[in-house]
């Protein structure tokens, strides 16, 4: 491990299941206040935090049968606002600053998204939280990690989920299941592998931005900035 962090800012994607703790839905005090933790660690040392929240805790779009996709979806961006929300409170209870800022305005809550804001907010050592994925249906929360990791010039998108790593095939039905620690975006692409949806992971590859894919923890998050090999690498 080394002794510096091996980066200056990192984009962290919390999908909606993981903030769930395990049960599928809502979300998890223990688990916030674990991420936040972890989040804090990072602030300490210097590094800074931009955050993506997914929704899947509480609605997935496409899951839901007979209604209209489009607002299927733009109810999974508001979910994914309560989420941010909830972080937030968690963040700024251990005294991290923070902002939130959302693709579908709502200027009660949140701020909207302005990229030159959230660049600055980062320099200022606030952990910045983006709600409501990219704005647009059609689309999913890793696509919103992909899109604002390029629009903040992110060294690492960290993807935090609830599993240690990418395997061939679901470990937890597939005992004889290979784990890979590393991988070419095309092949994530071509063999279809979980790790982001096909969208996200070619807007990675086209921008050439590296996944980490880890499971979701407050050692896990710290091992990883400082470059210790932990899950899977996506370059
Ligand atoms: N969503 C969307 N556009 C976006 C991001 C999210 O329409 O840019 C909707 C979509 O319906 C998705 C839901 O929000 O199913 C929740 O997000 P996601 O499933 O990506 O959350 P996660 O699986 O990471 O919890």
């Amino acid at each position: 491990m080394s002794e510096q962090p091996m980066y200056k800012r990192v984009l962290l994607k919390i999908s909606g299941e993981a903030l769930s703790g395990g049960t599928g839905f809502g979300i998890n005090n223990d688990v916030v206040s674990e991420i936040s933790l972890g989040i804090k660690k990072l602030n300490d040392v210097g590094v800074e935090v931009a955050v993506v929240v997914g929704g899947g805790n509480f609605w997935r779009g496409r899951t839901s049968q007979g209604m209209d996709r489009t607002t299927a979806d733009y109810i999974g961006m508001l979910a994914t606002v309560m989420n941010a929300m909830a972080l937030q409170d968690s963040l700024e209870n251990i005294g991290v600053p923070t902002r939130v800022q959302t693709g579908i305005e709502m200027n009660k809550v949140a701020e909207p998204y302005i990229r030159r804001r959230a660049v600055r907010h980062l320099e200022k050592g606030r952990v910045v939280i983006f709600g409501a994925g990219t704005g647009n249906p059609y689309f999913s929360t890793d696509t919103a990690a992909a899109l604002r990791a390029a629009e903040m010039e992110a060294d690492v998108i960290l993807l935090a989920k609830n599993v240690d790593a990418v395997y061939d095939k679901d470990p937890k039905e597939h005992p004889d299941a290979k784990k890979f620690t590393k991988l070419s975006y095309m092949e994530v692409i071509n063999r279809e592998l979980k790790v982001m949806d096909s969208t996200a992971t070619s807007l990675c590859m086209d921008n050439k931005i590296t996944i980490k894919v880890f499971e979701l923890n407050t050692e896990n998050i710290i091992k990883v900035v400082y470059g210790e090999d932990v899950g899977t690498t996506v370059e």
